[in-house]
């Protein structure tokens, strides 16, 4: 998978199309899912354009933590902090990633089973 930001992200970050903001900072974004798994989903992105964890880098490990926080933070908002949820994130094809710019999927609101499909 190719590095950049012209993915469907990059033109959501660049409000270039819409999409359900629910929370914005300097470095990261996140918005509801379009085709939502679970009563919850919410992805979590870094505005840089950053393929997948395949393609972190050191200096980038300041920048995960902000996600994985924000992540927990629109948890609690949403009120599934006390019932969990999950945090994941997908990588390359066997991963199931469809949309080469790194983000986590924030799901919620139902039991969610184990393993995945
Ligand atoms: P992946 O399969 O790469 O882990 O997840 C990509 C996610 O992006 C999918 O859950 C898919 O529904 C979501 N998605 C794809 N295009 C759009 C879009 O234009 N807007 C929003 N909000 N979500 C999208």
């Amino acid at each position: 998978m190719t590095e950049g930001q012209d993915t469907i992200f990059g033109k959501i970050i660049r409000r270039e199309i819409p999409a359900q903001i629910v929370y914005e900072s300097e470095t990261v974004l996140a918005f509801r899912d379009i085709s939502p798994q679970a009563p919850v989903h919410i992805l979590v992105i870094p505005k840089k354009p950053i393929c997948s964890v395949a393609s972190l880098k050191p200096e980038h490990a300041g920048l995960i933590g902000e996600i994985v926080l924000a992540a927990a933070e629109i948890a609690r908002r949403e009120g599934l902090a006390e019932g969990g949820y999950r945090l994941v994130t997908n990588i390359g094809h066997d991963g199931g990633q469809t949309v080469p710019h790194l983000h986590f999927h924030l799901l919620g609101g139902r039991h969610m089973g184990w393993p995945p499909g």
